[in-house]
């Protein structure tokens, strides 16, 4: 059920208002089949218009990340037949969705880069399960996952705290390792007493928050136990402030 939030800060744009949506942290459509229905899933207060926009940035991750993901891994049950079907023209709901649906389909398949052209510093998908199968790729926006990542870690940080990384006092920096687990953060992360969130297979949120300023630390995200996304919180100087 959607939770009803009012007279209060949107976690994206720090601006108050006095009806607010509700957003879902990991995004509604995003939960794999099997994920336990009686769990809580994250929402947090987001104005309308950060909402939409998120919306659609996350419809076409989703597609993208559910065309690289591996079919045998049971934590992505449903995630890739979502991503198909947002490019079956059958599968519209009208004749314009199946018009869009179409449309979206061309773009992806001119987009789609055979195996010598994926670039060799490519990090997106940095697996966590090998996928032999992988033979072709197609790319993802740097800044739709930016948004994303920061958006996962503004709502875990109001679900933790109900604190806001406000733009203007924080910065959130995202990080892509090439190697899922073998790098800096996780083994910081995981060396460390560390704070963990997670639903179902979906997504896996571990984080080392400081001591002194538990708004800032660092963070390590876990979708579908395939994609690992990284991201530091920093209190920006006085003089960026300024
Ligand atoms: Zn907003």
């Amino acid at each position: 059920m959607a939770k009803k939030f009012s007279n209060t800060k949107c976690i994206h744009c720090c601006n108050y208002f006095k009806e607010l949506t509700s957003d879902h942290v990991f995004p509604k459509s995003w939960y794999p089949n099997g994920t336990p229905e009686d769990v809580e899933k994250w929402q947090v207060p987001s104005c309308k218009e950060c909402n939409n926009k998120l919306g659609k940035i996350e419809n076409e991750l989703r597609i993208r990340f559910g065309l690289g993901l591996d079919p045998n891994n049971k934590a992505v049950c449903g995630i890739i037949k979502k991503s198909l079907d947002a490019l079956n023209p059958k599968k519209g709901k009208s004749s314009k969705d199946s018009t869009n649906r179409k449309i979206k389909r061309k773009i992806i398949i001119k987009e789609i880069l055979p195996p010598e052209e994926i670039p060799s510093n490519s990090v997106i998908p940095n697996r966590l399960v090998d996928f032999e199968n992988y033979k072709e790729g197609v790319l993802i926006d740097e800044e739709h996952l930016n948004f994303f990542t920061k958006k996962i870690i503004k709502g875990i940080t109001w679900i933790a705290s109900e604190e806001y990384l406000c733009d203007y006092k924080y910065d959130i920096e995202m990080l892509i390792f090439q190697h899922p687990e073998d790098n800096t953060f996780s083994v910081e992360i995981n060396r460390c007493k560390h704070e963990v969130y997670s639903i179902g297979d979906g997504i896996k949120i571990s984080r080392i928050v400081a001591a002194e300023m538990p708004t800032c630390g660092i963070y390590e995200i876990i979708l579908w136990k395939s994609i690992v996304l990284h991201g530091v919180v920093r209190l920006r100087s006085t003089q960026e402030v300024a």
